[in-house]
């Protein structure tokens, strides 16, 4: 059985003095993490709540989260994992849907559950940080003792995350135990020599979303490990972490990588601890790979992943890499590039090949996987679930949504979300080519690229920049740039310099917001 709690129960027997968690210069050890897991637990019991009962969190990457997340699972629940910069209209759609029971919320939101509260099933509200009238502080909370693991079928629902909602109304993804413990087993060999309970993982990537969950809190917990909780994401802050608590693994978004390499003091820094490094969530620039393994001497592998997949299918490691590339399918997954007839598209000989090409050879296609990765459904959205996957000979293929091709050695290129290709005058742009264009511009710190509505193209191709500190470029300057070094319908007709991009805390860009809000999105 591949069970969530069973892999943690094992590392506990084997680690139980090694710290499992590293806060604010706290540890705590395994040992005393499941002894509070176990309190936890059976505080849902006494009231009531256990096998199959939703528990909504609702905090950012603390160490309640971690406690929480195990505990309710050592109950027999399912998690609800809320982002915590929601607000009362978006978390009372998460906990209606899943009929949570009990939420626990920083103390800082705790209102915002309790003004949805009287519309949900919630009963129990728990906060993390202070006392709250209306809910019960997260120690007071506790029970003496702690409750038994209850045993879990593999095929049990262990999560139910909302998709990351950038568009459309949030759907609920059901993973399984399986689904999560074989990711987990499945990442945790990537690096050199697997996850060792020695290294120190860094808990940068939210845990309310799968990669920081998944990837980040179940891989340092499942080897033994030490997670370093991050409640919020600050370049310097993370940086000087690196260097002083020795950190060995880095899983971490493109925006991520991308303000370490233009802090200004980045050539200051040495990593020395670092011996791993993977980023995900959205595609990596080339130019910020480079530059980081340049600064940092240590490989800067791309992976990717769906909150649907739980999330890992493909990654690149040490040892097989192209840059470029999302990398190869995890050991036990099945992927491939098919057409709308559902026809496997032909591969190329060997990627990364020039996106023009792609296009007029027709090599593009959907990424479909196969694999026990995959989610069980979406929650009780039928229609959903009926688009989501094609059954073909005897195996269920979820569609991911996300347009690619695929070379001779099984290494995939994801060119661009399905819905964020631009259709100008007849002609497809998929922005993500543009996008690597303007990062290889020396002005350039950041950029995003979105279709905006044109009278005579249909669609007209914008870029969203946010420049150096020293840059003199101009967006003229920046427009004629794309325009020398791409097919004319390609350029964007409009650049506009902002401050910042709209991101989600995952790294991915609102382009909705963009294409919507341009003007004063700040
Ligand atoms: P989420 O469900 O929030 O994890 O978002 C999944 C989506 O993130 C995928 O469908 C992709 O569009 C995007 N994504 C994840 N990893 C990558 C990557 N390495 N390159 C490009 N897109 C990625």
């Amino acid at each position: 059985m591949t069970n969530l709690v069973t892999e943690v129960v094992e590392t506990v027997d084997a680690n139980p003095e090694s710290p499992a968690i590293a806060y604010e210069g706290t540890e705590l050890s395994y040992e005393a993490f499941w002894q509070r897991a176990g309190q936890f637990a059976q505080a849902l019991e006494n009231r009531g709540i256990g096998e199959g009962d939703r528990v909504g969190i609702y905090l950012p990457n603390l160490p309640q989260f971690v406690t929480a997340f195990y505990g309710t699972l050592r109950a027999g629940g399912i998690i609800v994992p809320m982002n915590p910069q929601y607000k009362s209209r978006e978390i009372s759609h998460m906990l209606g849907d899943s009929g949570a029971k009990a939420v626990v919320a920083l103390a800082d939101l705790v209102p915002n559950v309790l003004e949805v509260q009287d519309d949900t099933d919630v009963e129990q509200v728990v906060s993390v940080g202070a006392d709250v009238d209306g809910a019960t502080e997260f120690d007071d909370f506790l029970a003496e003792d702690t409750k038994a693991v209850v045993d879990r079928a593999d095929d049990d629902v262990a999560v139910q995350p909302y998709t990351s909602g950038t568009t459309g109304t949030p759907k609920g993804v059901l993973l399984t135990h399986h689904n999560l413990a074989f990711t987990t087993r499945a990442n945790a060999v990537i690096p050199p020599g697997g996850f060792q309970a020695s290294d120190r993982l860094i808990g940068t990537l939210p845990l309310f979303h799968i990669y920081g969950m998944s990837v980040v809190m179940n891989g340092a917990m499942y080897s033994g490990g030490t997670y370093y909780p991050v409640p919020e994401w600050d370049a310097t802050e993370v940086m000087n972490q690196l260097e002083d608590d020795e950190i060995t693994i880095m899983f971490a978004v493109p925006a991520m990588f991308n303000d370490m390499i233009n802090h200004p003091d980045a050539e200051s820094y040495e990593f020395e601890s670092l011996r791993f490094a993977n980023s995900g969530g959205s595609s990596l620039p080339l130019e910020v790979l480079e530059r980081f393994e340049d600064l940092w001497d240590v490989q800067l592998n791309e992976g990717y992943g769906l909150t649907e997949t739980s999330p890992v299918t493909h990654a690149n490691t040490n040892e097989s890499r192209r840059k470029g590339s999302i990398g190869q399918p995890l050991e036990g997954v099945e992927a491939k590039i098919v057409d709308e007839d559902f026809e496997e598209v032909p591969r190329v000989a060997e990627g990364p090949i020039d996106e023009e090409e792609a296009a007029i050879h027709d090599i593009t296609g959907e990424l479909v996987i196969h694999g026990p990765n995959v989610m069980k459904e979406y929650y009780g959205l039928p229609e959903a679930n009926e688009e989501a996957f094609t059954n073909e000979d005897g195996k269920r293929w979820f569609h991911t949504g996300d347009i690619g091709y695929w070379d001779e050695d099984d290494f995939f290129y994801v060119v661009d979300r399905e819905k964020h290709m631009i259709v100008t005058g007849g002609y497809n742009v998929y922005p993500r080519e543009v996008e690597e264009l303007l990062f290889e511009h020396e002005d350039v710190a950041d950029a995003a690229v979105v279709g905006v509505p044109d009278e005579r193209r249909g669609e007209t191709v914008k870029a969203f920049v946010v420049t150096t500190p020293d840059a003199e470029a101009t967006p003229e300057d920046i427009k004629q740039y794309c325009l020398e070094n791409l097919a004319e319908y390609k350029h964007p007709r409009e650049v506009e310099f902002v401050q910042a991009l709209p991101r989600t805390t995952t790294g991915k860009v609102q382009k909705f917001e963009l294409r919507g809000e341009g003007e004063n999105e700040q």
